[in-house]
């Protein structure tokens, strides 16, 4: 069986001090929650925060980015091994707004993937469609092109701690949703290029998340889905009731 996980995606929204008081209205609710694995994504200034205010408890904090390089002259950059540093035990890669906006490519995914898990990170590698693409009837061939390249130069052993999240671009920020069949779909497919690139044991256990207008009132039925193990939440995991409420699904 497969932990469900569920990460909070939140984007560049918080202060330090307003991811403390999240943080604070969310624990309250964690202690006896042992069903699914919590990771908590703030931009990188609320780390330490973050870290802090969880300390003890069950949650995982990750980052929303990071370069492939350790150190260097790259103004604006954060490595893996800074992530680890400061306490974070995940870290997102390739989500579809570091591709959109921050060209980020298949290519470079495969890169960070490398330095994450070289450097002990448990990265959420994110693939998905974009409208345009479901339409075309290619969503099958993006999504086994977005995972091929990410795998390329990673052993089945080191390839253990992925997280694939399935994100359909057009379904990010939307307010619609991927049906839990469709989801599904989706999810065999990016477990099929996996088993392909690591073989049936490490795919059989890698955990696929959906992400894309995740919200109390659809989580129950996508993560009831024996092929979603989890969710990659953005605009919901902001307020610490609704992110409490699709913990709780
Ligand atoms: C995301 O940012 O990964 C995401 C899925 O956003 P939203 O839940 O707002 O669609």
């Amino acid at each position: 069986m497969r932990k469900k996980l569920i990460a909070a995606n939140w984007k560049m929204y918080k202060t330090p001090h307003e991811s403390e008081n999240f943080v604070n209205a969310l624990l309250p609710h964690m202690h006896e929650h042992t069903r699914d694995e919590v990771v908590l994504c703030p931009p990188f200034i609320d780390i330490p925060a973050v870290v802090k205010a969880t300390h003890g408890s069950n949650i995982g904090i990750g980052g929303q980015d990071m370069f492939w390089e350790k150190e260097g002259a790259y103004t604006g950059a954060i490595s893996a091994p800074m992530l680890r540093s400061v306490g974070c035990s995940h870290v997102i890669i390739g989500h579809s707004e570091r591709r959109q906006y921050f060209s980020e490519t298949d290519d470079t995914v495969n890169r960070k993937l490398r330095a994450a898990l070289a450097a002990g990170l448990k990265p959420i590698v994110c693939v998905g469609e974009v409208l345009q693409e479901r339409e075309a009837g290619i969503t099958e061939d993006v999504l086994r092109r977005q995972c091929s390249v990410a795998f390329r130069e990673i052993s089945g052993g080191e390839a253990i701690p992925i997280i694939i999240a399935y994100e359909p671009v057009w379904a990010i920020g939307t307010g619609k949703t991927a049906t839990p069949e469709l989801a599904a779909d989706a999810h065999r497919v990016i477990r099929a290029e996996a088993k392909e690139a690591f073989g049936e044991g490490v795919a059989t256990q890698m955990r696929i998340l959906y992400g894309g207008s995740v919200k109390p009132d659809n989580a129950k039925a996508l993560m009831s889905q024996e092929e979603i193990d989890g969710a990659l939440v953005g605009g919901a995991s902001l307020d610490p009731k609704s992110f409490v409420a699709i913990v709780k699904w």
